[in-house]
């Protein structure tokens, strides 16, 4: 399993960091976990098409999370028509296909608007295509926000979303998760500060590696001061653009 950030800032871009946006390759397959920003270039500079995707997840419905899903999801009406992804999300789904609709609606010269695969995010096994198994555990960060836990190859990625800014990670964090190793930790590091994380990193040995992504540039000084205090670890700043082997 191979996970490609393909945005890492927060709520808004900073300079070279696009919002929330993630590929996760099993083999041939692949998987968008968070579309804050419009992938397609991101896929296109890869030599890769849209129709490459098997399934989309959106872990909140907040702009930074989900804002790239609209000239995603045009383009994928008009030009790559033979698109097959399932689209999970944490929302009212006549809701969200009405708006699109509405949106896509707006074109000078009217097109028909395809129907997606959509599907509700609910608490629990959420996908399993025989290749990769996503679990959702509900956070506290908005009204319906989750983590997700990624299983592939025998390995496990958790991706904890956005969790709960006004108590901090230990309010919300998907602990259950922990009960068995975990690979990869992939945390946000925009609504604290990262020495939050403590007490549930500190002598947790069922974490080794923890990629940082959802970056703030105000609290990247916490996430060094973590690395410090967390020397046995392999903790990461995610860039646009990195790439790490599971
Ligand atoms: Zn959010």
């Amino acid at each position: 399993m191979r996970v490609v950030f393909f945005g890492t800032s927060h709520g808004y871009p900073e300079p070279h960091k696009k919002c929330s946006a993630l590929m996760v390759e099993v083999g041939e397959k692949r998987y968008i976990i968070d579309m804050g920003t419009d992938i397609t270039t991101d896929l296109i500079d890869r030599g890769l098409r849209p129709e490459c995707l098997s399934a989309i997840f959106i872990t909140h419905m907040h702009g930074d999370h989900y804002c790239g899903l609209a000239p995603f999801l045009n383009t994928c009406n008009w030009l790559y028509k033979t698109t097959d992804f399932a689209l999970y999300l944490p929302a009212d789904i006549k809701q969200f296909s009405d708006a699109l609709e509405a949106w896509l609606g707006l074109r000078a010269t009217p097109i028909p608007v395809r129907k997606f695969d959509y599907h509700k995010i609910n608490e629990g096994l959420i996908y399993d295509d025989g290749v990769l198994k996503v679990t959702a555990y509900m956070t506290k960060h908005c009204e319906e926000s989750y983590s997700l836990l990624l299983e592939a190859e025998g390995k496990r990625v958790l991706y904890t979303g956005d969790l709960s800014s006004k108590h901090g990670p230990e309010y919300d964090f998907p602990r259950a998760a922990l009960e068995s190793k975990v690979d990869l930790l992939i945390c946000e590091g925009a609504h604290f500060l990262a020495t939050r994380y403590m007490p549930i990193f500190d002598g947790c040995e069922n974490i080794s590696r923890i990629w940082i992504t959802h970056i703030k540039e105000t609290r990247v000084g916490s996430i060094y001061e973590l690395m410090e205090m967390l020397p046995d670890k392999q903790i990461v700043l995610a860039k646009d653009g990195m790439e790490v082997n599971v």
